[in-house]
């Protein structure tokens, strides 16, 4: 997988470029938020698969630049800062940013979490030279119920409950990470891959058709003005 390493600072890009070209990574290094702008132009080479994204950036803010790749491209952006503080995180989810990781962070929490949007975005799936990621978890499993993410079957109880294609990115979204609040521009980003406005209600009429396809009322639960959010049975 390509993936666009955003970092003004050498020693730390150097570093994790080795780490990530271990993992199999083919990674583009850029210096500024010029540089990572004018990589991600559509004929500058095979598409990227996540584009990891350092907020400190010598010529632009880097939400500002989030904000701007976002409008270029679908490809899946990683936020990688020192900003701990919560209202950089949701101002990050807002402008389209797919996770964000805090420094100093684990390099092995850093590589799960590149996988997981990579493996989310569908478009990423059969771009030249890329092959679907075959080392992620193949099932998630929440009391009953089970996701197969591979081939995207989902069963209750052991029979199998068919679900329509945004169902079950819907589904398979909230369920990697149960108990994490999503917020609704977040989720309207990731599975419709549109922005906020326009979409109406089509969340709520996919949300209350898993509710009842699944006959698992309680396994959504509504947080009233912010999101959705899976709770694990017990
Ligand atoms: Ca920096």
């Amino acid at each position: 997988m390509r993936l666009l390493l955003v970092e003004d600072d050498d020693h730390v890009a150097a570093a994790l470029s080795a780490v990530l070209a271990r993992h199999g990574f083919h990674v583009t290094h850029a210096r500024s938020g010029e540089e990572a702008l004018q990589a991600l132009l559509p004929d500058v080479g095979a598409p990227f698969g996540v584009v990891l994204l350092d907020l400190g950036l010598p010529d632009q803010d880097g939400f500002e630049v989030c904000g701007k790749i976002r409008k270029r491209t679908a490809t899946p952006v990683i936020m990688v800062t020192a900003r701990s503080d919560t209202r950089s995180k949701i101002h990050g989810l807002n402008l389209g940013a797919d996770d964000y990781v805090v420094k100093p962070y684990d390099t092995g929490e850093l590589l799960a979490r590149i996988h997981a949007v990579a493996r989310r975005t569908p478009h990423t799936e059969g771009a030249p030279g890329q092959q679907p990621e075959a080392d992620g978890p193949n099932a998630l499993l929440l009391g009953p119920l089970t996701i197969e993410v591979p081939n995207r079957r989902v069963s209750v109880d052991g029979a199998a409950v068919p679900l329509t294609r945004k169902e079950f990115d819907l589904l398979a979204l909230l369920a990697q990470r149960p108990g994490v609040v999503f917020r609704r521009e977040q989720i309207i980003s990731e599975v419709w891959q549109t922005s906020w406005e326009g979409t109406g209600r089509t969340l709520e009429v996919h949300i209350a058709s898993l509710r009842s396809k699944l006959r698992m009322p309680a396994l959504i639960e509504t947080v009233r003005g912010v999101g959705y959010k899976i709770v694990v049975p017990a």
